[in-house]
């Protein structure tokens, strides 16, 4: 009304939440001004200031800003004594601060269960990734030492075992033999006359025999049978829970078929031939004593005209 007073509220109600701007003094805040001093009240800073009046409707939180592009002249200042002044209950601000942290602590709460939920699987994932990789290998790695078994543990030429491992094997063979109280049978063969087969044909010839020789023997096995290179040109099969019978006769096909398919290289149709000798296995004998006794059986049909299969006769 002077003409000096400009007021404008935002909220003409002024209540605890306000916003005020004012260009000089106003009577309608007086319980604003009554809780602070005269000082703070002419120096409005431009930054922004927050300070707790003590009314009498409870404690206020004051936020002024200084309106720097107005200048009034009130008491004779010629300085910027605008402001603007937002307003609210401390123990609603302390409400809502208290409502917020709690909140807060809540939303802290989940996030952080989310997140060690998160990792947890996440992990768990990654474990499970892990072992199947691990197992993965084990398994190529099992399969290739196997192979590699395999590989070590057979004679190159025949692609039967060695002579170590087919001993090996014949002792293993023998326990179970006894203990399950099975037949079994063991059968030693040599190519009759091979000495000549390299002389006429060639040590190359001979190796080709062998190696067709190995081959009839693998195709006449049984899974569970055991073939072996013994010596040069002599070999051994076990057949474990075979009556001497079909042990006889097995040999008598294998002698056989060496005699029809295993044709001497660069010879125009000579075959070679084989002796057997086929030793049951007798009660409480050892292994030397089992071959002993093939070996002796061999021997006599190599001494009674070859290319024959002769049964050993165990004398107790
Ligand atoms: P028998 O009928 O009495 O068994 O007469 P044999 O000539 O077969 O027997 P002998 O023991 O006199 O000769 C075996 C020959 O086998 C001698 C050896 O040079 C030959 N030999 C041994 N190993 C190999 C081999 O790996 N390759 C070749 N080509 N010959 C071999
Ligand atoms: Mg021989
Ligand atoms: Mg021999």
């Amino acid at each position: 009304q002077s003409g000096r007073c400009l007021i404008r509220s935002l909220n003409t109600t002024l209540d605890h939440n306000s916003c005020f701007i004012e260009a000089t003094s106003s009577p309608a805040l007086e319980f604003l001004l009554q809780a602070r001093t005269q000082d703070d009240w002419y120096e409005p800073p431009e930054q922004g200031r927050t300070t707790l009046l003590h009314t009498e409707q409870g404690p206020i939180a004051v936020t002024e800003f200084a309106l720097s592009d107005y200048v009034g002249d009130r008491d004779g200042h010629e300085v910027s004594v605008g402001r603007v002044m937002i307003w609210k209950s401390a123990s609603e601000i302390v409400q809502d601060l208290r409502d917020k942290t709690w909140l807060n602590i809540i939303y802290a709460t989940v996030g952080f269960i989310l997140i060690e939920l998160a990792l947890f699987l996440g992990i768990r994932l990654a474990l499970r990734q892990l072992e199947q990789t691990v197992d993965d290998r084990t398994h190529e790695i099992q399969a290739l030492n196997a192979q590699l078994e395999e590989i070590a543990h057979k004679d190159m030429l025949t692609g039967l075992y060695s002579r170590r491992f087919f001993m090996e094997r014949l002792e293993q063979e023998l326990n179970r033999t006894r203990r399950l109280k099975l037949p079994s049978a063991l059968l030693m063969l040599d190519v009759d006359h091979f000495k000549k087969v390299n002389d006429t044909w060639g040590h190359q010839a001979g190796d080709a025999v062998l190696s067709a020789l190995g081959r009839v023997i693998r195709d006449g096995c049984r899974n569970y049978d055991i073939a072996g290179r013994y010596g040069g040109e002599e070999f051994c099969i076990l057949l474990p829970g075979v009556s001497v019978d079909d042990a006889m006769q097995k040999a008598e096909k294998l002698r056989k078929s060496v005699q029809d398919e295993v044709i001497i290289p660069g010879s125009a149709g000579t075959t070679a031939t084989i002796s057997v000798g086929v030793a049951p296995y007798a009660e409480s004998m050892s292994t030397e004593e089992w071959l002993k006794a093939a070996d002796n059986a061999l021997y006599k049909a190599k001494n009674t005209g070859r290319n024959k299969v002769v049964q050993a006769i165990h004398i107790s």
